[in-house]
């Protein structure tokens, strides 16, 4: 059967995606076609600025991160990660993106025209409405921006976190006003990564 090589080259994205990497001999035995066939896909999507061509194989040009062109943080500059995304609409139809829970709530508390926002349930990548969040404030576990900020679904697994991690629970008036006081000109996330 045969097979579009644009075909051929969005299956081996698509695997990449989903594994992180992938390797030229599983790949020719998978797609049947030849090691040549599956170099020279790999040549294009590297060259494409998608994929890094390793030693026997490819990994994403950027593991975890969607692959072409991804979102840069409004508030730190850091890229995007759909695990702990911030997403806030303005009044004019416009997206944000912000890396975390932390940079979202920095860009609510600086700005006057941000109609709604969603958070990312941390376990499990869902999308929640920002008024239905459970935010664990500074837990002792460091993810992204610091002070850490995470954002749950449900009220029960951000009371498993905080019985891990430590920190405090608060509801998104609370965890925003957090943020506003802890605010003064000089403070900036600080990078951790
Ligand atoms: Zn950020
Ligand atoms: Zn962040």
């Amino acid at each position: 059967m045969a097979q579009l090589a644009s075909e051929r080259q969005s299956k081996i994205l698509d695997l990449l995606r989903l594994q992180g990497t992938v390797e030229t001999n599983a790949l020719a035995e998978e797609l049947g076609v030849s090691t040549m066939t599956i170099h020279r896909d790999l040549n294009k999507l590297a060259e494409a600025g998608i994929i890094n061509k390793v030693h026997g194989g490819a990994t994403l040009y950027k593991p975890m991160e969607k692959p072409i062109s991804p979102d840069l943080c409004p508030t730190c500059g850091k890229v995007v990660k759909e695990r702990t995304a911030f997403i806030l609409h303005t009044d004019n139809g416009d997206q944000y993106r912000a890396c975390c829970p932390h940079c979202g709530l920095m860009l609510i508390a600086s700005s006057t025209n941000i109609k709604s926002a969603l958070a990312t349930d941390f376990l499990y990548g869902t999308i929640v409405s920002i008024t239905q969040t459970t935010f664990l404030m500074h837990s002792n576990l460091t993810v992204c921006c610091s002070p850490t900020i995470l954002t749950f679904d449900k009220p029960e697994d951000a009371i498993r976190f905080q019985r891990g991690f430590g920190g405090t629970l608060a509801d998104y008036e609370t965890a925003r006003q957090f943020i506003q006081h802890s605010m003064h000109p000089n403070m900036r996330p600080n990078e951790v990564e």
